[in-house]
């Protein structure tokens, strides 16, 4: 034994062809995955001076015991090591690159076997070895742009030397996960084999290095030695990737552009200095808040999973599921279990909305099927998932049903307690319903227990979120097979509690109200779409309107106003209203706030109307002049506040939740992290101060809770 480790051990083994090599193997103990936590990095220095000091080694073979290769650096260390600032950062980086230089600079042939995801960190230690072969069930990718930062640890300065500039941009920039075919594609590894044949072919490559046959030394100084690119290379790989880049990435997500930088800067570069210029715009980015609010979506997205797994492992199975009306989300939700793998009957009153409902499955098949991910025979496949029906035939073995008929009360009572007769006891009944309290709809209902929500979001297949609903007498085993279908589904399932709204229709209306408020004190609803926009919503609250729709929103908005009288019941007519009275309901019949043309992909596109402007006159009290800041603070104060009251309430369960609910079911800025995050960003005091000042002027919408007015006094924060 050359080392022995927490997570790493080197031990002296015989290749095939004689070669007396150190395989140095990955796994961390108590942890399903290997990952390069500052200890476990530690640990490889430890480990590549012991192999420096062992004499007599003819080769160096990298590789895991667990499924994955290692899935990166250890995320949950990032923001206490952000915290210690520049110099820290830079410091650490240098260090690691030493020990990761060390590696690369062995006095024998190196290589790694990838038998499974090799991610960040883990793809960048890869990248040391002079070879790499790569199991057919791996992956490989750098995907730190996604989290807002830079690969840190010598990615942008290896991979662009391994496998071009122009690839290594896109790999990086576009922080992509890549199959082992388009990794040998581009001379990212040297093989790709069949999984069981992963160490012997790894080893047979020492053996050839050793016996002369493969140069490793060529490949070693080719990958240590500056890129060689003329101008026009330089162009093309560069400038234009830039400018594509920032326009795909958006003014917000600056790391893919950085990373651009940082590649072209020391593609000419010596491996240290290159690996100096690394280090700098990695600290750079790491103290930005959006690296620091993607970084902590990611901890949330991993709290979310991770509870939902929890109850996806208590789940009786979900084999066979129903969904009752083929309208637009009935259609949505039949296409998306089909498209994932769960049979589904789909049952409607009336033979033209199942054909219009399977005409829009079809559709969204034969895009993927245009997009290549499906080949014609596999849509065929996956269509026949849909069994559509007039009756209820088939019903006694159906595991899960989603109601998505009409939003009206009388007409859900009707349905769910005729389908609680057809179906088996254990079967779980679910609604679709965006405004109608769960409790309300399980009172008619025999079995109550078997009987929750599951609020999915428009388009079903393109919404990650939906809300499961949990009743006063919902079972937790109702709870646990909704979450698990819907994560079968492809869905991110978060567990609420039933109030008006649910979670975030609740959170939504108050933002809608702020807006109301605005356009009544003279704001100009397009500038409002702009500023929000800016601000890094994907559109803004007019346009917002006019998707949802404006008979949607004042029949959504009644709800509220009934549930919540004391903030949300408003006197007088709101701009939403009057849209709603001219009967201009936005996308749905071209008119609301804007006008809607066709575009040329047949698309609805947004035009800006006179009309809409002299009708909303009718609601303008003053002429008050706002900054954007203003704009701001009055649109997402009341969103903000309401988010935290459903935490305050027990609707959601923890901060995480509640955030990642907002940003995967309305599209908050993810950059900004969440309403939570961002409270926590602007300090709770000063939050509570600004909200202040807003109720005084415009009411209790606008009004902090006592608990928010504690947590600003003691200093308290969302997040720790
Ligand atoms: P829709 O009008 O497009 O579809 C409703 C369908 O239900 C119609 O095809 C109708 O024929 C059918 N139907 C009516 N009575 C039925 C019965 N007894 N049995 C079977 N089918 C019956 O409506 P939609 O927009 O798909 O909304 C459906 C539900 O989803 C509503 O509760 C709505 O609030 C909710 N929802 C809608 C959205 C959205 O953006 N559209 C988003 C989230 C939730």
């Amino acid at each position: 034994m050359i080392y022995q480790g927490n997570a790493i051990t080197v031990e002296r083994r015989d290749t095939q062809g004689g070669n007396d090599i150190a395989m140095l193997t990955f796994d961390l103990k108590d942890e399903s995955v290997n990952k390069l936590s500052s200890a476990v990095v530690a640990e490889l220095g430890d480990a590549v001076k012991a192999i420096q000091a062992e004499s007599g080694l003819e080769g160096l073979m990298i590789r895991s015991a667990k499924d994955a290769f290692i899935v990166g650096a250890d995320i949950t260390e990032f923001h206490s090591l952000f915290h210690k600032g520049e110099e820290y950062l830079v410091e650490m980086n240098l260090k690691v690159h030493d020990i990761f230089n060390a590696i690369e600079d062995l006095p024998f042939p190196t290589v790694t076997a990838i038998n499974g995801l090799a991610l960040g960190g883990g793809c960048e230690v890869l990248l040391t070895t002079d070879f790499r072969v790569m199991s057919e069930k791996a992956k490989i990718g750098l995907p730190e742009t996604k989290l807002g930062i830079l690969p840190g640890w010598g990615g942008c300065v290896r991979l662009p030397r391994l496998i071009g500039a122009d690839n290594a941009v896109e790999w990086i920039a576009g922080g992509t996960e890549n199959r082992a075919d388009a990794a040998l594609k581009v001379g990212a590894v040297d093989a790709a084999v069949a999984h069981e044949q992963l160490e012997e072919a790894a080893l047979d490559i020492l053996d050839r290095a050793n016996a002369g046959e493969l140069d490793y030394h060529a490949r070693r100084e080719e990958k240590k030695s500056p890129l060689k690119l003329n101008a026009i290379e330089q162009m093309m790989a560069f400038e234009t990737a830039k400018g594509y880049v920032a326009g795909k990435a958006g003014p917000h997500y600056p790391a893919p552009v950085e990373a651009i930088k940082v590649i072209q800067k020391g593609a000419g570069e010596t491996r240290a200095r290159a690996q100096a210029i690394e280090a700098k715009s990695f600290a750079k980015l790491a103290l930005s808040s959006v690296a620091f609010n993607l970084v902590g979506l990611f901890l949330n997205d991993q709290v979310v999973k991770k509870k939902g797994s929890k109850y996806e492992k208590q789940a009786q199975p979900v084999k066979q599921t129903a969904v009752l009306g083929a309208g637009i989300m009935g259609g949505g939700i039949a296409y998306q279990s089909a498209s994932k793998g769960t049979p589904i009957l789909m049952k409607d009153i009336k033979d033209d909305a199942i054909e219009l409902g399977l005409k829009e499955a079809r559709k969204l098949f034969a895009k993927q099927v245009e997009r290549k991910k499906l080949t014609t025979e596999q849509m065929a496949e996956k269509l026949s998932n849909i069994r559509p029906t007039l009756s209820y035939g088939d019903f006694g073995n159906v595991d899960l049903v989603v109601e998505a008929v009409v939003e009206n009360p009388n007409v859900k009572d009707a349905v769910l307690t005729e389908v609680e007769d057809k179906v088996s006891e254990n079967t779980i009944l679910t609604s679709n319903t965006s405004t109608i309290s769960i409790n309300r709809l399980a009172k008619n209902l025999k079995r109550p227990e078997n009987f929750c929500g599951m609020h999915f979001f428009n388009p079903v297949h393109r919404m990650p979120l939906v809300e499961v609903i949990r009743g006063e007498k919902t079972s937790d085993a109702a709870v646990a097979a909704t979450v698990a279908y819907a994560r079968a589904m492809g869905k991110t399932p978060i567990v609420v509690n039933d109030c008006p709204g649910f979670l975030v229709n609740r959170v939504l209306f108050p933002y809608f109200g702020g807006f109301s408020f605005l356009v009544e004190q003279g704001a100009d609803f397009q500038r409002v779409d702009k500023v929000m926009e800016k601000f890094g919503w994907p559109m803004g609250p007019a346009y917002l309107l006019d998707v949802v729709g404006m008979d949607t929103a004042v029949h959504a908005n009644d709800v509220m106003a009934e549930g919540f009288p004391d903030r949300m019941a408003r006197e007088g007519k709101t701009a939403i209203q009057v849209m709603y009275d001219n009967k201009r309901l936005g996308q749905k019949n071209d008119k609301g706030f804007y006008a809607y043309e066709e575009d040329k992909k047949g698309k609805p596109k947004k035009v800006s109307d006179e009309q809409a402007y002299a009708l909303v006159k009718e609601v303008v009290k003053e002429q008050k002049e706002f900054s954007d800041e203003d704009i701001i603070a009055r649109m997402m104060v009341p969103l903000c506040l309401e988010t935290v009251r459903c935490l305050e309430d027990g609707i959601v369960d923890t901060p995480a939740e509640a955030d990642m609910a907002l940003i995967y079911g309305i599209g908050f800025p993810p950059f900004r992290g969440g309403a939570l995050r961002y409270i926590d960003a602007l300090g709770v005091a000063e939050f509570v101060a600004m909200a202040d000042r807003l109720a005084e002027e415009l009411g209790p919408l606008y009004a902090p809770t006592e608990k928010l007015r504690a947590m600003a006094k003691s200093n308290e924060q969302f997040y720790a």
